[in-house]
């Protein structure tokens, strides 16, 4: 069977990832998370103090050639992780320490080059599940299958903040959705390769919709197109 490249783009916590994992397991795919990779040089960009109080973006573009990115796969999990520099960052990723930052960091072209370049370069072959924010319009133009993903901001506020709370994370629901928002306004209206629906993808509203249905939607769609010639 013909091997196609799936572009997942979307809002902030639209669920992109879960329907873009459960889609690459059923078609034996690669799944790429590209937001954890925005996600590992902001981790970077705190330690070494370029975002923050004293911001030295200038600072983190010199001191890109030193970021090293890498997804390990974790048989227990089933799932791959992100290494930075040779550590698992997986988790600390995920904070909203790195959420406050990340949007700032990913408007630099430099950032954007560097991390689409290697997203490119995981696509070649196809057979592949990537999600992000402009996936179906700047890494991978061409793919297949263009999926954009939407939901109300409170529906998406309201997953965030389940998953951060049951990650043992101290947020008030607010403040998440605060985060939400200003992420999604700073990714729409960036100069570099802005967040917006690619013409000739499918827009998909799951604010009402359950995880199984949009899986089994989308699943639908990806096999019409595969068996497509
Ligand atoms: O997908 P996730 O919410 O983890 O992405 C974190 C941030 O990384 C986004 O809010 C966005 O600023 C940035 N990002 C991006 N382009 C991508 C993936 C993520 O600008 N392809």
């Amino acid at each position: 069977m013909r091997k196609i490249t799936i572009a997942i783009d979307g809002y902030s916590s639209t669920g992109k990832s879960t329907i873009a994992k459960q889609l690459a397991k059923a078609l034996n795919y690669i799944y790429v998370d590209t937001g954890a990779m925005y996600r590992a040089v902001t981790l970077y960009a705190l330690e070494k103090s370029y975002v923050g109080e004293n911001e030295n973006l200038e600072g983190l573009v010199q001191d890109l050639p030193n970021i090293h990115l890498k997804f390990v796969p974790n048989a227990d999990l089933g799932i791959s992780e992100m290494y930075l520099n040779g550590q698992n960052v997986e988790k600390e990723i995920r904070t909203m320490r790195v959420s406050g930052q990340v949007s700032k960091v990913a408007t630099i072209p430099e950032v954007r080059h560097k991390l689409v370049e290697m997203q490119q370069r995981m696509g070649v072959e196809k057979g592949i599940v990537m999600d992000g924010r402009d996936i179906g319009t700047v890494v991978f133009p061409n793919a297949e299958l263009k999926i954009f993903m939407t939901a109300s901001p409170e529906a998406r506020a309201t997953r965030r903040y389940k998953e951060l709370l049951d990650r043992g994370e101290e947020v008030t629901y607010e403040a998440v959705l605060e985060n939400v928002q200003k992420r999604d306004y700073i990714d729409s209206t960036r100069e570099t390769s802005p967040l917006r629906k690619a013409d000739d993808s499918i827009e998909f509203d799951n604010s009402d919709m359950g995880l199984e249905e949009q899986f089994e939607r989308i699943l639908n769609f990806a096999q019409r197109v595969i068996l497509k010639k």
